[in-house]
């Protein structure tokens, strides 16, 4: 039966998403969703959508939502490429970008989704592990024809420095892909790069800053050579038209998105504080989680003594790296509060 299947197949790993309990009363942190409501505007679009319109296929180039992506970001609509998700725009970006010879690079840790949809297109894997303050230095000669640069990173929450950035894609032969998932939650981000050089694309979600994770809406912005080869090779209905409704008027909202944003980003300093306080090891969080070292106590029994308290935190056992970190996503005051009450049970034992 299995020589059935493909032997790279066979032989990689599924990605694991992180749990979405059925369970209400639990407190979850662990998937870096928006714990706030998107646009009021998503509401009503949603309550005047006509289901005719749903017997036909949607716009296949989604034109009027790239319109919006392309007005926010002051480029044209040949610039902008949307996605199922930005997940899918990775995935496209192997597909159009890598040679079957070619290989992919991202830095250890980060997005672990990563080597997994560089083995579905079988291509070669060139990870750079991140130095122990988890900044980066390339090794010398590095090349490869893709590089996926989470920025703000994940699981780290740490952001690298827009120089940082700009002279490694000016240095670099092939196309970088800068995944700004979390750059809402940032002081700086890159999108003027992906404006000004033509190896850059950025890559920006719903999922995390407009509270969309439920539409599966991604999108990338760069060079219409580049955009163009990535709407070559997409599924021609590949975003819904639920999806480019909502999104469109989501993204025309920006005063609810940045006020969500807002939130998140002064509770994550109190949680910050606190968890400093206590003796944690605390990154300086770029993003809607945070990245904690607990002292004292090992994480993983951290994590298990919060579960048990009906807490879901995030934790990364498999990696050498990851396994003496927590990542704990930013939820609403009270959640936090409780979450910050709860470790303080714990560590008191
Ligand atoms: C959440 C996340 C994504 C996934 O975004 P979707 O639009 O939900 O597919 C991509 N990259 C990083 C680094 C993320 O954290």
């Amino acid at each position: 039966m299995s020589n059935l299947i493909r032997k790279s197949v066979r032989a990689m790993s599924g990605y694991v998403p992180g749990e979405q309990p059925k369970d209400a009363d639990m407190v979850k942190l662990n998937t870096n969703e928006n714990p706030y409501l998107p646009s009021a505007d998503v509401q009503d679009i949603l309550s005047m959508i006509d289901i005719s319109e749903l017997s036909r296929y949607p716009d296949p180039v989604c034109m009027e939502l790239r319109k919006v992506i392309a007005e926010l970001h002051g480029c044209e609509v040949e610039n902008v490429f949307v996605g199922n998700g930005s997940d899918e725009v990775l995935a496209l970006c192997i597909r159009a970008f890598v040679e079957r010879e070619g290989s992919v690079g991202y830095f250890e840790p980060s997005y672990s989704l990563y080597p997994i949809l560089i083995d579905i297109e079988d291509v070669e894997k060139k990870p750079v592990a991140l130095n122990v303050g988890f900044g980066w230095q390339m090794p010398e000669d590095y090349a490869a024809s893709l590089f996926f640069l989470t920025n703000p990173n994940a699981p780290t929450s740490l952001q690298y420095s827009k120089a940082d950035v700009e002279s490694f894609v000016q240095g670099f032969d092939g196309v970088v892909l800068v995944d700004e998932a979390y750059a809402d939650f940032a002081k700086e981000n890159c999108m003027d790069l992906a404006l000004a050089n033509d190896n850059v694309l950025v890559a920006r979600t719903l999922s995390k800053s407009y509270s969309l994770a439920g539409i599966r809406l991604g999108y990338c912005v760069g060079h219409v050579e580049l955009i163009g080869a990535l709407h070559k090779i997409k599924d021609s209905y590949n975003v819904n038209y639920l999806t480019q409704e909502i999104a469109r008027v989501a993204i025309l909202d920006q005063d609810t998105m940045t006020a969500n944003v807002q939130a998140i980003v002064e509770t994550r300093k109190l949680v910050a504080d606190k968890l400093s306080e206590l003796g944690f090891e605390v990154c300086d969080s770029q993003t809607n989680f945070l990245w904690v070292k607990p002292l004292g106590l090992r994480p993983k029994s951290l994590f298990e003594e919060l579960r048990k308290k009906n807490i879901l935190v995030r934790y990364f056992e498999n990696d050498g790296r990851t396994k003496d970190y927590l990542r704990v996503t930013i939820g609403t005051a009270p959640e936090m509060f409780q979450f910050m009450d709860a470790v303080e049970e714990i560590l008191n034992g």
